[in-house]
């Protein structure tokens, strides 16, 4: 069987800073990643940045991935892509298909002296009635489809969810040639950045708060949709509904961490809604209660691909340093600069709330290493 120091479930931007921070200091890193391409989220991310210098305010999200592949490239980081892991089993032995035709698939074993799980977040749906017709479809789903793939799935889009995927994706669609007809938000008000908001509603698109789908109408795909206010115990207020022509009803009903490789790990697990739901609990080197498995980006908690960055940087510090490749001391300033600029990404929108929930994953680890249930 295969050996290597490092492997990386996961080519995102947190994998894929873990392997360079790792390969920088001198280990022999893997990064497997099922798509055809690294990149993760950010290959489909058309838009610039914002935020500070540091994290690339300013670039779009499609040049990030290419910077971050480069600097895997120049470190010889051995990005395997088309390869899916299908689990971790035991003594670190993980198992890859690896896609090389339509048709020809190769499984291969690889055992690691340490792993990193960056899988991402995959998205919630949520049901009514037609939600199976034909035009239904994820947010991230249709931004896949149009920014990556060149496919508009449909010519007039309501989005359903006010977050900031999906003011992006209905201004990418728009820009795409697409009609916007609504953006529908059961809340009381817009959830997601108002930068992403106003850009949308300067051009006359409405945005319906204190609304959500009550149905999808259609014959053999989406054709109408009906939306209703809603009351806080999401009934809906009859005599207020809204009926709009469209033939995509896109869900952007928000994300949850992809934690199917912590699990099949056995790392212990954290709770909490700010996360998006369950994720890893991990300590301050990113490291899971499994010895020797470490956690970053979205799968330990839904944030931004800054803090991706910043969580996987740390992992692959952590790492190098267990290897013997960087001196505890070094290591420890490393890391400690990391975790200060994290604090300051996490000082901004819905900060408070992330802190919170983040403390608890750092407190939960500690908890369950003194033996606490
Ligand atoms: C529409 C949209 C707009 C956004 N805009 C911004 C923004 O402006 N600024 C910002 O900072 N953030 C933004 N984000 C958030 C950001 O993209 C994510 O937080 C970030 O990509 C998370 O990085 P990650 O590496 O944890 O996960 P991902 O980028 O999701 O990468 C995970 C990777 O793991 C791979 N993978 C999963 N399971 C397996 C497996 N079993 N085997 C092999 N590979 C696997 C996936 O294919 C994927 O490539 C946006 C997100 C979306 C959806």
């Amino acid at each position: 069987m295969r050996q290597c120091e490092v492997l990386v479930i996961g080519g995102g931007p947190a994998g894929l800073s873990a392997a360079i921070e790792a390969a920088k200091a001198g280990a022999q890193v893997v990064v497997v990643e099922t798509n055809r391409e690294v990149g993760g989220q950010l290959v489909k991310q058309t838009h610039k940045f914002f935020g500070s210098s540091r994290h690339r305010a300013g670039t779009r999200g499609i040049d990030i991935a290419k910077i971050l592949r480069k600097q895997c490239e120049d470190l010889h980081v051995e990005l395997k892509v088309n390869s899916l892991v299908m689990g971790i089993y035991a003594d670190n032995v993980v198992a890859i298909d690896e896609k090389k035709s339509l048709t020809e698939h190769n499984i291969e074993r690889i055992q690691a002296k340490k792993i990193v799980i960056s899988t991402g977040a995959s998205e919630n749906s949520i049901r009514f009635p037609g939600w199976t017709l034909p035009g239904v479809m994820g947010a991230g789903a249709i931004q896949t489809m149009c920014n990556y793939h060149r496919v508009i799935p449909g010519r007039k889009l309501l989005m359903i969810g006010s977050g900031s995927v999906g003011l992006i994706v209905c201004y990418q669609l728009m820009q795409a040639g697409a009609e916007i007809v609504g953006i529908v938000e059961a809340l009381p008000h817009i959830n997601g950045y108002a930068v992403h908001a106003s850009k949308l509603t300067r051009e006359g698109i409405p945005i319906y708060t204190g609304y959500t789908i009550k149905e999808a109408r259609g014959k053999e795909r989406v054709e109408q949709a009906v939306i209703a206010k809603v009351n806080p115990d999401w009934s809906t207020v009859p005599g207020s509904e809204i009926v709009l022509d469209t033939d995509i009803v896109a869900v952007g009903a928000g994300l949850k961490p992809l934690i199917g490789m912590a699990h099949m790990s056995g790392c212990e697990f954290v709770y909490d809604k700010a996360l998006g739901g369950w994720a890893p609990c991990h300590n301050k080197n990113m490291e899971s209660t499994h010895k020797g498995i470490y956690v970053a980006g979205d799968t330990t908690g839904l944030e931004e691909a800054s803090t991706a960055i910043e969580e996987g940087t740390i992992s692959g510090i952590a790492i190098a340093e267990s290897l013997g490749y960087i001196p505890k001391d070094k290591a420890k300033t490393l890391k400690d600069e990391g975790w200060e600029r994290l604090a300051g990404l996490r000082s901004g929108f819905k900060g408070e709330d992330r802190v919170k929930a983040k403390m608890k994953q750092l407190n939960r680890y500690d908890e369950v290493m003194k033996g606490g249930k």
